[in-house]
């Protein structure tokens, strides 16, 4: 049996997860799982999956999870201390899905614990690539990659050949024909409204803005030790081809499957081996044809914000990842629009560059100032930056 414990169990990520250990009693031993303030479900997979711990991270939260729980013998806690603490509870495998930065402490405690680290929350990684690697040396733990591509790209990465580049793939999202107009326009229920997966609602929208893939990009330079310039993004709407590994002699290695998270969590619950998962078998014939496209980057600047902070490199893509979480958050509260989401990452990344740090303290002291100079980008308070300075001036929504 291999102990489990599960970080954000709540989330998309999280469900599908507790639900593949659901199925499988008799092979997960499930320790510990975490929310934020998601106590009723938090609750209802506790006693499901009879753990030890559940955690929530918002302390107002813990009088109800405690009253839900009661009579249970299930130990509950609340708060971002008591939240790092039971990411450090010694497991051999751990998810790792909180959305955002704040999932990086509980995802470095469980590092510590040199077991096997599934990593969905790809914003860890952007903030803190080079920490965590260093950190794995030291402690012995194995990340295996979630997120759909990088997953693909892990089954099919053959670490002694050369690889001339890896190609992600990316669904486009839901305004992947829109024009300009259309997308200036965009409503939250609309960007979050993606056309082949069902996620949380940051995600989603990263996947209309393409920030997403601009985060994969990132992420798969940090978990596969490749130049921004080996990392190519290919539109393929289907979500059929996961991503693909293309070696020196000019073979390309993919991994194919029906979009359903719970293939790639399933690859890193049984990794190194496979178990059975519940998902659809691909049926090729019934979907007839697999298109491709290029990335529109005009359309999508994301893309290129990212590859800029990766090309620049230290605390770059923490800064461009703190500045998104900060413009997703104001997008999905009706504060800005659609479009703006780009030009307050473009002012951000252009006004703080990439100031040094290599420890969790100062990288945790950059992202908060990224967050506050986005938030007074947003408020208006910083227009002077983006009017003076770089290419969004003056209309970044009309463009
Ligand atoms: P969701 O928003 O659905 O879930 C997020 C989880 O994190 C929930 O359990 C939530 O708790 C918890 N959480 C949110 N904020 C905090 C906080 N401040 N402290 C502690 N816990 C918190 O996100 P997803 O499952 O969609 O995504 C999770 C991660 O996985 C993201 O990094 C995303 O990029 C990545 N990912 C997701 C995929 C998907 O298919 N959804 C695919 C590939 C990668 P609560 O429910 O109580 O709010």
């Amino acid at each position: 049996m291999r102990s489990v414990t599960v970080l954000g169990s709540t989330g998309s990520v999280g469900q599908s997860t507790v639900d593949l250990l659901k199925r499988n009693p008799e092979a997960f031993d499930v320790r510990v799982l975490t929310a934020n303030r998601n106590v009723e479900l938090l609750a209802e997979q506790a006693r499901d999956l009879k753990v030890e711990t559940a955690v929530v991270a918002d302390e107002a939260r813990y009088d109800e999870l405690k009253s839900v729980l009661a009579g249970s013998g299930i130990e509950v806690a609340a708060g971002r201390q008591a939240l790092v603490e039971a990411a450090a509870i010694p497991v051999e495998w751990t998810m790792a899905a909180i959305v955002g930065a704040r999932g990086l402490e509980p995802t470095l405690a469980a590092i510590d614990n040199g077991g096997i680290i599934a990593v969905a929350n790809k914003e860890c990684l952007v903030c803190a690539g080079e920490l965590i690697t260093a950190r794995l040396g030291r402690t012995g733990a194995t990340l295996l990659p979630v997120d759909s591509e990088h997953n693909a790209i892990f089954q099919v990465f053959q670490r002694d050949h050369t690889v001339r580049r890896i190609v992600l793939t990316a669904s486009g999202g839901p305004f992947r024909a829109a024009d300009r107009s259309v997308m200036a326009a965009a409503t939250p229920a609309q960007a979050v409204a993606h056309p082949v997966w069902s996620m949380g609602a940051k995600i989603s929208v990263d996947s209309a803005t393409m920030m997403n893939k601009g985060l994969e990009i990132i992420e798969a330079s940090y978990l596969f030790g490749l130049s921004e310039d080996a990392i190519d993004v290919l539109v393929h709407p289907q979500s059929v081809i996961h991503s693909m590994v293309e070696y020196a002699d000019g073979s390309v290695l993919a991994q194919l499957g029906t979009p359903d998270m719970r293939i790639p969590i399933a690859y890193t619950l049984a990794w190194p081996k496979r178990m059975a998962t519940p998902a659809e078998t691909l049926d090729l014939a019934a979907i007839a044809s697999l298109t491709f496209e290029a990335p529109d980057a005009i359309r999508f600047p994301c893309l290129d914000l990212a590859r800029s902070a990766l090309r620049t490199g230290g605390t770059a893509p923490a800064i461009l990842n703190a500045a998104n979480e900060v413009a997703v958050e104001a997008f999905l509260r009706g504060r800005i629009g659609f479009l703006d989401i780009a030009a307050v990452n473009d002012n951000v990344q252009s006004a703080l560059g990439a100031p040094s740090a290599t420890d969790l303290v100062g990288i945790l002291a950059i992202d908060a100032e990224a967050r506050r100079h986005a938030e007074a980008t947003i408020s208006g308070r910083s227009w002077r930056v983006r009017e003076t300075d770089h290419k969004w001036a003056n209309s970044p929504v009309e463009g």
